[in-house]
């Protein structure tokens, strides 16, 4: 059983961004630069933003925060029409959800230029006609994760779990492109027989947030799986009482599957690691209209 190690390519891909980040510098003597706007202080929101600030600095990404504990509509319009406006800022993320806003009509308002988390309908229709834009961040790395260890998803079945606009439609959305060529099956709340379809996967991509979901009973021997989910569960042991765990039941399929993200260490570290990687690809697109990969040689 291989263990697909997220945190490992994911630092590798940090590399790669760092030295992307220098190459702008040269260029540009300026970093690339990240707006990071948090309204409300919920606690997963704080956590997400920290870990993404962190990143930011050990790559070499300036972020510029905005923090509100509330915010009316007028002022979050002015405020993101400002930084789109900005020719400094070349990235914003504002963090979901908003409370009192609607996600679509947040994202709605990103120039899709600086919409390093995808999020944009633009950019997630781009997408979806197989046109390049800013891919939403999940999928993105669980595509990386996929070629580093060399899975190939051609004419291979890929169940997916969950239909959020953030990993589920869009995960879909790039499998089914002929560069992937995956026959994907998308599961969700209303779906009545997932075991079913589990059962004719080579590769299961579980985004429902449900623990405990899948078992071995479930899957076809020698499958790959995805495990999207970061489901806290109370656990005394810890300082903080709980630990993360994903949407399957590891112990159980282990010895079942080809390979197998853990959680934590497999999805999570890519997330951020992707968003890092849109946030320099437009600096790039924005100043010079290339991406650096294109241009600049990494090992
Ligand atoms: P969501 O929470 O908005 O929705 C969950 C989806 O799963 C829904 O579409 C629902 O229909 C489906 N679902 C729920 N229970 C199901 C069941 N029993 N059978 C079939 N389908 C079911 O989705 P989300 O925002 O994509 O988040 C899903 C999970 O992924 C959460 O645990 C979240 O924390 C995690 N997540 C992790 C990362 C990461 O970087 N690792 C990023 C995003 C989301």
């Amino acid at each position: 059983m291989i263990i697909l190690n997220g945190k490992e390519v994911s630092e590798i891909e940090n590399n790669k961004t760092a030295f992307f980040c220098d190459k702008f510098f040269n260029l540009k003597k300026r970093l690339p630069t990240l707006a990071v706007v948090l309204i409300g202080s919920d606690p997963a929101s704080v956590t997400y933003v920290k870990g993404k600030k962190k990143a930011c600095n050990a790559i070499g990404i300036k972020h510029v925060d905005f923090d509100f504990e509330t915010i009316n509509e007028r002022n979050l319009r002015e405020l993101v029409d400002k930084l789109n406006k900005n020719d400094e800022i070349d990235g914003i993320l504002i963090q979901l959800p908003v409370s009192g806003f609607n996600d679509d009509f947040i994202t709605s308002l990103i120039n899709p230029e600086k919409d390093v988390d995808g999020f944009n309908a633009y950019n997630i229709g781009k997408m979806f006609i197989g046109n390049t834009a800013f891919l939403p961040c999940t999928p993105k790395g669980i595509l990386h994760i996929l070629d580093y260890y060399k899975i190939s998803t051609e004419h291979k079945n890929v169940c997916i779990i969950g239909r959020s606009n953030i990993v589920g439609k869009p995960m879909a959305g790039l499998l089914m492109q002929k560069d992937r060529n995956a026959t994907v099956t998308i599961c969700h709340s209303g779906t009545p027989n997932l075991k079913e379809h589990l059962l004719i996967s080579d590769i299961i991509i579980s985004a429902a947030g449900s623990v405990n979901l899948i078992d071995a009973s479930m899957i076809k021997k020698g499958c790959t799986i995805i495990d999207v989910g970061m489901n806290r569960i109370p656990d005394s042991s810890k300082k903080n009482g709980y630990r993360l765990v994903g949407d399957v039941n590891f112990e159980s399929v282990k010895d079942k599957v080809y390979a197998i993200t853990p959680v934590p260490g497999g999805v999570g570290p890519m997330t951020i690691s992707m968003l890092m990687r849109n946030t320099v690809n437009a600096a790039f697109l924005r100043n010079y209209q290339f991406l650096p990969e294109h241009k600049y040689k990494w090992k």
